[in-house]
């Protein structure tokens, strides 16, 4: 029975977020590093999104999420979620903005993960290579 319970705590962990959840931790982080400054209306993921991860429309306060994020680490997800609260707040990419997302923690690391998958997105495909560390 616990290692069920473990199993499905597991997958549980693994679950991508609905819309309403996304929504709840948006708020979330913005309490903990905004202090409640930013106040999403809703947070929900996009597919037609490829060329960013996030996006927001401040007038409106909705936030969008690339579907690409879903899978990747929760800490990256949070930063995205952050920087598109900071657009809530400050709409270009100035000092300011930047000195207000120094409240995550993760900024540097997130950033540095998502640089990383743009980056292997672009490695020329060498055939075989897929999954073999030795290659
Ligand atoms: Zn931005």
């Amino acid at each position: 029975m616990t290692l069920m319970l473990d199993k499905l705590a597991a997958q549980e962990s693994k679950r991508v977020l609905g819309d309403a959840e996304l929504t709840e931790r948006a708020e979330r982080l913005s309490a903990q590093y905004f202090d409640g400054r930013a106040r999403p209306a809703s947070v929900r993921w996009v597919t037609n999104q490829n060329t960013r991860w996030g996006s927001c429309t401040p007038a409106e306060g909705s936030i969008r999420l690339s579907h690409r994020l879903q899978g990747m680490p929760e800490y990256v997800v949070d930063y995205v979620l952050c920087h598109e609260l900071a657009h809530l707040l400050v709409p270009g990419h100035g000092p300011d903005f930047w000195r207000l997302l120094e409240a995550y923690p993760r900024t540097e690391r997130a950033r540095g993960y998502l640089e990383g998958v743009v980056a292997a997105d672009r490695l020329p495909h060498v055939p075989g290579a897929r999954g073999e560390r030795d290659a």
